[in-house]
C-alpha cells in the first residue's frame, strides 16, 4: 500500500474537496436549500429556495441527495430509516496539551463498570504541536434536558451550551496517561450519535449517499470514507447514464453493492462503540485494512461476473490491488499499476507472457471498446523478456514480476477493472463472447 492514513480536520478535507471542484468549473452554492421534488420517467424537478429567500426550480435528469443524517431527499423518497439511538451524549474539543507522549499517535482510555463504559478519552491528533480532537462523554452540566424522540434523527452536533476547557480538563485529571493541561481550545461542541441504514439506497431517478443513506458511531472514523465510497461507486454509473451509455441494470447496481457495505458499516462500528475493536477477534493488518476500507468488495454483485474458481489473487468483485515495477519502453523508471487505472474509463488489461498470444489482441481490443461505448482503455502487461515490437496497443512490462505474481496472472488472461477500481471479469485465456456478454451488463447495446 503506497499511502499512510492521513489525520485531517474537517475544514481541510472541504477545502481541499471544494479546489478540487473549481478543476471541473462548478462550486458548492452555500446557503441554498433543497425543499422538494417531483421525479417522472425523465427527469427530476427540484424545489430551491435561495440565500435572498427567492424560490427555484430546476429540471435536472437525476438527483444525489449527499444532504446529511437529516436528509430531505431521503424524507421526500419515503425510505424506511429505522433503528435506534445511543442514550451516551458525547463533547468534543480541539485542544493542546503538554504531555511527552510520542506526536501522531492516537490515545484511547476508558473507565468500565459492570461491563460498561463510564468514562472515555479519545484523542486524535491533528496538525500542530500537540493539537488533538478530544472526544469524552458529555458531563451532566450539559446533557440534554430530555431524550430526543425515536421519529426524530438525533445524531451529530447539537447547537445546545459548548464544552468549556475546565469539561475537558477534568476528564484528562481522571484517564489521561501522563498528568497534562489543556490549552488553546479552538473549537467544542456536544454531539449525539444514532445507528441507522436506509432499506434503498435511491428510487427511480434519485439516490442517496453518505450520512443520508447511513449513520453510526464515529469508531474506526469510517463514515465520511463511506460517504465518499456511496459517491465513487455511482459517480461513474451516473456518468455513464447521463450519456445514455448505461444498460437497464446499472444504476440499481449502487443499492446492490453499497446497502451490503453501509449493513456491515453500521453493525461494526456499533459493536466496537460498545466493546472497542477488539470485539472482533481480526489480526491487527486485517482491521487495519478493514478500517482503510481496503476489503470492501462488491463479489455476487448483478454487474460483476461470477467466477467459482479458486484462484490466487483477486476474484471479480474484490478491489483491484496496486502493484509496482511496470516499465514503459520509452522511460527508465518503474511505474505503477495505479497509474494505469487513472480516469474515468473502464481498463482492460491482457497479460502475455508468449508472442503467439499478442496476436489477437488488437481485434479483442477493438470489439471491447465497441461494446464500452469507446469507454475503455486497454494494456498490454508483458512478462519481462517478452518481445512485443510491432504492437499497436499500448504496453508495459511486468519488470519485476510483481503483476504475475500479485494477480496469479497467466498468459492470455484478461483483467477488466471498473473505473472505481474494482475487477469487474478476469478470464484465462480471455474469450471474447465471455468479455462482450460481461460489458453488456454495464453498457448499453
Ligand atoms: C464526532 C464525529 C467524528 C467523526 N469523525 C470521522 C472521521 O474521523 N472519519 C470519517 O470518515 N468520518 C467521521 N465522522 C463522520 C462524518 O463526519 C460524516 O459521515 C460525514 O460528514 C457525512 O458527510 P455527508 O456529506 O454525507 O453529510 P454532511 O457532512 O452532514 O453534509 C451534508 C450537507 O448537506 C447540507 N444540506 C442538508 N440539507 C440540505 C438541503 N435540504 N438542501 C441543501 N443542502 C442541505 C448540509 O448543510 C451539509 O453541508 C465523524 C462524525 C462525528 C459526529
Amino acid at each position: 500500500m503506497p499511502y499512510r492514513f492521513a489525520a485531517l480536520p474537517q475544514y481541510a478535507t472541504e477545502r481541499i474537496l471544494a479546489e478540487r471542484l473549481t478543476c471541473w468549473e462548478t462550486h458548492v452554492e452555500r446557503g441554498t436549500e433543497l425543499v422538494g421534488f417531483e421525479q417522472d420517467a425523465d427527469g427530476v424537478l427540484a424545489s430551491l429556495t435561495l440565500p435572498s429567500g427567492a424560490q427555484e426550480r430546476i429540471r435536472t435528469g437525476f438527483l444525489l441527495g449527499c444532504d446529511g443524517a437529516h436528509s430531505v431527499v431521503r424524507k421526500v423518497l419515503g425510505l424506511c430509516f429505522e433503528s435506534g439511538s445511543f442514550p451516551e451524549e458525547y463533547m468534543l474539543g480541539d485542544v493542546e496539551v503538554d504531555w511527552e507522549l510520542p506526536s501522531g499517535y492516537a490515545v484511547r482510555a476508558m473507565h468500565q463498570s459492570d461491563g460498561r463504559t463510564d468514562d472515555l478519552l479519545v484523542c486524535i491528533p491533528l496538525p500542530g504541536p500537540n493539537r488533538y480532537r478530544m472526544s469524552m462523554l458529555v458531563p451532566p452540566e450539559l446533557a440534554l434536558p430530555q431524550q430526543p424522540r425515536e421519529e426524530d434523527v438525533a445524531h451529530g452536533l447539537e447547537a445546545g451550551p459548548a464544552p468549556g476547557l475546565p469539561h475537558i480538563q477534568a476528564v484528562l485529571d481522571r484517564l489521561s496517561p501522563q498528568p497534562t493541561r489543556a490549552s488553546a481550545l479552538r473549537w467544542s461542541s456536544v454531539f449525539r450519535i444514532s445507528h441507522r441504514l436506509v432499506d434503498r439506497y435511491g428510487a427511480g431517478r434519485v439516490f442517496v449517499a453518505g450520512d443520508a443513506a447511513h449513520i453510526h458511531p464515529p469508531t474506526g472514523a469510517q463514515g465520511m470514507n463511506t460517504g465518499i465510497q456511496d459517491a465513487y461507486n455511482l459517480a461513474w454509473k451516473l456518468a455513464l447514464a447521463v450519456r445514455s451509455a448505461a444498460s437497464e441494470q446499472l444504476l440499481a447496481s449502487y443499492h446492490a453493492e453499497r446497502h451490503p457495505v453501509g449493513e456491515e458499516v453500521v453493525q461494526r462500528t456499533v459493536r466496537h462503540a460498545g466493546s472497542g475493536v477488539q470485539a472482533d477477534p481480526d489480526d491487527p493488518a486485517t482491521l487495519i485494512r478493514r478500517e482503510a476500507q481496503l476489503l470492501v468488495g462488491y463479489r455476487g454483485s448483478p454487474i460483476v461476473a461470477t467466477d467459482g474458481q479458486p484462484r490466487q489473487g483477486p476474484a471479480p468483485g474484490d478491489r483491484a490491488p496496486d502493484c509496482g515495477g511496470l516499465r514503459h519502453d520509452l522511460t527508465t523508471f518503474p511505474s505503477r499499476l495505479f497509474d494505469l487505472l487513472r480516469g474515468q474509463d473502464h481498463t482492460l488489461l491482457l497479460y502475455a507472457d508468449d508472442e503467439a498470444q499478442l496476436a489477437p489482441y488488437d481485434a479483442v481490443v477493438a470489439s471491447a471498446r465497441r461494446a464500452a461505448q469507446g469507454r475503455l482503455s486497454a494494456w498490454v502487461v508483458a512478462a519481462p523478456r517478452l518481445r512485443t515490437d510491432g504492437l499497436t496497443l499500448p504496453v508495459v512490462h511486468d519488470g519485476q514480476d510483481m503483476f504475475r505474481q500479485m494477480y496469479g496472472a497467466r498468459g492470455g488472461e484478461g483483467f477488466l477493472i471498473r473505473p472505481d477500481g474494482y475487477l469487474g471479469l478476469r478470464d484465462a485465456p480471455l474469450r471474447v463472447p465471455e468479455l462482450l456478454a460481461h460489458l453488456a451488463l454495464t453498457f448499453r447495446g
